[in-house]
């Protein structure tokens, strides 16, 4: 294809005729060239999408979970079973929304881990809303994990209620996060 590009260009040039059809080329050239810069510039940033999402919207926010109503606000006083909605109130008084689909919200529904001061690790999702990535909790400035676990089945599940496996009762642990 280039081949006959620069036969027509050397052919046209020569004769000084059809500067139409020549015009037409360079036209198709030059889209040919900037679609290729396209394609380049898209596969440079296809290479590393995880990396910049790290860098720009992961954030680590400590407070407590608030349960949300239907219009997205906080809720006084005690939680419903199943609210429409849980947020975080962050120590410096900002109000974080999870997304409703996120399944790591279960462990909210638990009274145990909304007493405590939470510290998540999340991706935002627009300017409020956190899909969470990590939920420990603050103790005298020291990390804990927290999960359930089922001795009979020796399973970890960061959801509260019964073992998926046995149907026991899990139990809900806190351990430290070891110091790095
Ligand atoms: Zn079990």
């Amino acid at each position: 294809m280039l081949e006959n590009y620069f036969k027509l260009l050397s052919r046209d040039g020569l004769h000084g005729r059809d500067s139409k059809k020549r015009s037409m080329m360079r036209f198709r050239f030059s889209l040919f060239e900037a679609l290729s810069i396209l394609v380049l510039l898209s596969s440079v940033a296809v290479a590393r999408p995880a990396v910049s999402i790290q860098q720009t919207d992961r954030v680590v926010v400590r407070g407590r979970v608030v349960c949300l109503n239907e219009q997205g606000k906080p809720l006084t006083g005690d939680c419903p079973d199943l609210p429409s909605a849980f947020g975080l109130k962050s120590n410096d008084g900002k109000l974080y929304r999870f997304l409703t689909e996120d399944t790591a919200t279960a462990i909210f529904t638990d009274a145990r881990v909304r007493a405590r001061e939470l510290q998540i690790t999340a991706v935002t999702r627009s300017q409020d809303r956190l899909e969470i990535i990590k939920i420990q909790s603050v103790k005298e400035g020291k990390l804990y994990d927290l999960y359930y676990f089922c001795e009979v089945c020796n399973i970890i599940t960061y959801e509260p209620g019964l073992c998926m496996c046995c149907r026991e009762e899990t139990e809900f642990r806190e351990t430290p996060v070891p110091e790095p």
